[in-house]
């Protein structure tokens, strides 16, 4: 027994059976996955050339678009991680399987990422993307619009970024990953596999962020989700991690 297995032992902790979690990957949404990461290339590859036709006269726009890009990645994976972290069920038809249901395998076998083909991996990061980058595909560029261009450059490199989240996120639990990634990791361009320990740390309730997790000591400074979890609780009833962690270690942690 490894030391999250006791500490969750101790805690009262009850998770679901990782062979199970893995045996429920749908084949129907991998297909709509595939589609997706086909759909959000090929926007990206138009808004590329839009980028790159306007960026004679839009290139002081690139850097600031590119690092709010990055810093927001790391804020939008951070609050899709910690939804699917926290609430629903894997038993909820359509978005159990298909959506809830990565999170929690992970939480009872860290591993199982690093055995992912490439589209298990990421293309449910491209299909969130992909409505944003069509909507992307109608608004103008050009020095007479500089606040959409700008808008345009952000969500480029913004769903770009969201895009290879998970890839990073699995790096950091890659036992050899190669040179230059231990490289990024090490300077915390990547995310850092000492600092995502923290997130499994039973019961798995801080630093969701996992592109940079430059924002978790922030959002951990700020309350940030407790404070969202609490909001959420006060209108609706529903138990945060309730299945994640089971019903009476979720109750434990309100108190
Ligand atoms: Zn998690
Ligand atoms: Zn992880």
């Amino acid at each position: 027994m490894n030391e999250i297995d006791k500490e969750a032992r101790d805690q009262e902790i009850i998770q679901r059976d990782k062979n199970e979690l893995a045996s429920g990957y749908p084949k129907w949404f991998r297909a709509i996955e595939i589609v997706g990461l086909f759909l959000f290339l090929s926007f990206a590859f138009i808004i590329s050339w839009k980028i790159i036709a306007s960026f004679h006269e839009l290139w002081f726009l690139s850097l600031p678009a590119l690092i709010l890009g990055w810093v927001f990645s790391d804020f939008i994976g951070g609050v899709v991680h910690w939804a699917g972290d926290t609430w629903g069920s894997v038993d909820i038809p359509i978005l159990g399987p298909a959506l809830i249901r990565p999170f929690r395998e992970h939480h009872v076998d860290q591993l199982a990422i690093t055995r992912h083909d490439f589209i298990e991996t990421n293309a449910a990061c491209a299909l969130a993307g992909t409505p944003i980058l069509f909507v992307c595909l109608f608004l103008p560029i050009g020095s007479s619009h500089k606040f959409l261009s700008f808008c345009v450059y952000f969500v480029f490199f913004m769903t770009i970024f969201v895009l290879f989240t998970n890839q990073i996120h699995k790096w950091a639990h890659s036992k050899k990953p190669n040179l230059l990634i231990k490289i990024l990791q090490k300077y915390r361009i990547f995310l850092n596999p000492e600092h995502h320990k923290i997130h499994h740390t039973v019961p798995f309730n801080k630093y969701y962020c996992i592109t940079t997790g430059w924002l978790n000591p922030i959002l951990t400074y700020l309350d940030f989700f407790p404070k969202l979890e609490r909001f959420i609780t006060k209108y609706t009833k529903a138990l945060p991690r309730r299945e994640d962690i089971g019903q009476k270690a979720a109750e434990k942690l309100l108190t």
